[in-house]
């Protein structure tokens, strides 16, 4: 218990525990969660949105065009509808069955305009269950415990000793690394602070080394952490 590390940002002892590292690895999850799933979930996101607004599209044209179907063979079945259309709306036949036939003819437009508002209403409704299914399509996995790239993460094969962890310089600076290290003759003497501050007391192990992480002149972070 003696050896436990003080405070990384406040330098009070061990114990009893004070609150800072505990909330400062809470606000760093908050922004590797925002570094790791912000640009997966707006790329599903855009999935979910294409697929969805498709099908909406398509169920909507289904409803309508077996509307519009209905309608012209209505209008067909209309009397005097076949030589009104042939004289393009003026027919020779009387006045009265003219009148009655336009009648006809603007209150079906009417019928079909409403529903075809109804058939957008009712296909644009149903978009909550239509992105419900596209989202539960998508797969998220958390990898096995038992997964080399999880029980054998870089930085534990680099020893402990690289400076954060970066995807696109990863396997230059483990082998630089690796060459300084045969270059010093040595191990690393210290283990990364942020893998104490983690390992050591957020999830209340006892550090893997007794020696606590001094580094005179403070601690060098990489870009984006907040401790
Ligand atoms: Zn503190």
């Amino acid at each position: 218990m003696e050896s436990a590390p003080n405070c990384a940002i406040c330098n009070a002892p061990a114990y009893p525990e004070c609150p800072c590292e505990a909330e400062r690895l809470q606000i760093a999850v908050k922004q590797a969660e925002h570094r790791a799933m912000e640009p997966r979930l707006a790329e599903i996101r855009d999935w979910v949105i294409a697929h969805s607004r498709q099908h909406i599209l398509n169920a909507f044209h289904n409803l309508s065009s077996t509307r519009k179907q209905a309608h012209y063979a209505y209008l067909s079945r209309l009397p005097n509808y076949s030589i009104y259309m042939q004289f393009s709306g003026h027919p020779p036949i009387h006045p009265t069955y003219l009148h009655q036939l336009q009648v006809q003819i603007a209150e079906a437009h009417a019928d079909l305009k409403r529903g075809i508002d109804a058939d957008w209403k009712a296909s644009v409704l149903r978009y909550p269950e239509v992105l419900d299914y596209f989202y539960s399509l998508i797969e998220l996995r958390i990898p096995s415990d038992s997964s080399p790239r999880v029980s054998e993460p870089p930085f534990a094969i680099a020893g402990y000793a690289d400076q954060g962890y970066d995807h696109s310089r990863l396997g230059n600076e483990v082998k630089k690394k690796k060459k300084r290290r045969d270059r010093e003759g040595s191990a690393p003497a210290y283990v990364d602070d942020q893998m104490i501050t983690v390992a050591g007391r957020a999830l209340r192990h006892p550090p893997p080394v007794p020696t606590p992480p001094i580094q005179p002149g403070g601690y060098s972070r990489p870009p984006g952490y907040s401790f």
